[in-house]
């Protein structure tokens, strides 16, 4: 009860210092001056541009000396800085009660992510979505599927067929899948959703395997993990060189299919890291920005996976992360399509930090900065196919955009070094996220 209460008033402090209180300089126009902008539609930076905002939109990129800034604009001197879009997350969970779920959207907002797909949906998450949208909520522009379409709830394909309708007509952005169905309702639900317009995304359904979406034509599969089950059953015995064998083939089919694949690396890899040391993972500095009652549900004794996996489990772990990796890769490298997912807010996952983690994660697997970076921008635009568009720095797309100390693309690691994000055309200094940040941790404590 004391937590709760602690909890409620750091949500009301979040509140306030997200948006009653902001200065009017925070919204409105801007120009970001001298700054050199990474468009991500194209491989290359762009030195000496202003770049204008007007409210949610980009108004104009261009050298310098060629962009005129309107009388009362805010401008903000950018010189010797990186402008890239902000990052998407098209895997995360929003749960918890709603001053919980605020703070997850801060700690988004805060790690200059400013897309989210929320993978597991409820009628309140499309309340939540217009909030957001709306401006009563500080947060990234939230996409969410609706409840899971799969048995129990929903075994004949009549039942799939009606859920999908439903949640088309309710205006769910996907429908996901995250178990079994049958061959036929597995066949009815992609049929269904292609012809009401509604793209359906997860996992492959658990006893049709990787075939079936093949077959279907399934929008996206949730996790590369999806490819070793296929291959390899439940089962944590495994032939992992019988998987390693299969990587061409799979990457032929990926490519030919055009599926999306959310890679979700370090969301596996933490895994293991929990199992081999769980006191290392919980002491990152970025934990002490979870909301207090997310954590308590990762301490030992809580945790869901060190209860199942001891130490001795966590180099198998590993095994299987490498593997991966070395799918990723090939994937990258035939133009599968790759969309940057954590299963941000899963028990180790610590949300928006995840992206950047992420981001290292599809670098260490051999993907150059760049495409890297695609993954949690411009692909994730296409994936969304948002409109506004989002995911690059043009004239015409949204203005979510992240202000950078150093180049991303000479070392991904510098995607950390915040010095502002906007987000729906808010403003936010490095001042103002370091006080949504002490916010956090004071909700934390
Ligand atoms: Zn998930």
């Amino acid at each position: 009860m004391a937590r709760a209460m602690r909890l409620a008033r750091a949500a009301i402090a979040l509140s306030l210092c997200g948006s009653a209180s902001l200065p009017a300089q925070e919204r409105g126009w801007f120009a970001l001056v001298n700054v050199n902008v990474i468009p991500m539609d194209r491989d290359t930076e762009l030195t000496g541009q202003t770049v204008l905002i007007r409210e949610r939109l980009i108004q104009a990129v261009g050298p310098a000396g060629r962009v005129r800034i309107p009388a009362g604009t805010t401008r903000i001197e950018a010189g010797g800085k990186y402008l890239m879009p902000g990052l998407a997350d098209m895997h995360v969970h929003m749960a918890g009660p709603p001053e919980i779920q605020r703070q997850l959207l801060t700690m988004y907002v805060v790690t200059g992510v400013t897309t989210i797909l929320n993978m597991r949906g409820t009628a309140d998450h499309l309340a939540l979505r217009a909030d957001i949208r709306a401006g009563r909520v500080l947060g990234p522009d939230m996409f969410t599927v609706g409840r899971y379409v799969n048995q129990p709830f929903f075994a004949t394909p009549d039942s799939v067929e009606q859920e999908v309708v439903a949640q088309k007509r309710a205006g769910y952005d996907f429908v996901k899948i995250h178990g079994e169905l049958s061959r036929e309702a597995y066949a009815r639900l992609n049929a269904t959703g292609r012809r009401v317009g509604i793209r359906i995304i997860g996992h492959a359904p658990r006893t049709l395997g990787i075939d079936a979406v093949f077959a279907e034509r399934q929008y996206a599969l949730a996790h590369a993990e999806e490819f070793l089950y296929d291959t390899l059953g439940r089962s944590r015995d495994v032939d992992l060189p019988a998987f390693g064998a299969r990587i061409p083939e799979l990457t032929r089919r990926m490519a030919a299919a055009g599926i999306w694949l959310m890679p979700t690396l370090s969301g596996y890899r933490i895994i293991g890291r929990m199992a081999e040391n769980l006191p290392a993972v919980l002491a990152r500095p970025e934990m002490r920005y979870l909301p207090a009652a997310v954590r308590a549900g990762w301490e030992p004794g809580a945790n869901p996976y060190t209860a199942r996996f001891g130490p001795d489990k966590a180099p198998g772990i590993f095994a299987r992360v490498a593997l991966l990796q070395k799918l990723t890769r090939a994937f990258d490298s035939a133009g599968v399509k790759l969309v940057l997912g954590t299963d941000g807010l899963n028990v180790g996952t610590v949300p928006g930090f995840s992206v950047h983690d992420e981001l290292q994660e599809l670098v260490d697997a051999g993907l150059a900065p760049y495409h890297a970076l695609r993954t949690a921008t411009v692909n994730a635009g296409a994936f969304l196919n948002a409109s506004p568009c989002i995911g690059v720095v043009r004239a015409g797309c949204a203005a979510d955009l992240l202000l950078l100390d150093a180049n991303p693309l000479d070392r991904i690691a510098n995607t950390r070094r915040i010095a502002g994000v906007m987000v729906r055309g808010r403003w936010l200094s490095r001042q103002s996220l370091d006080k949504l940040l002490d916010a956090l941790e004071a909700g934390g404590r």
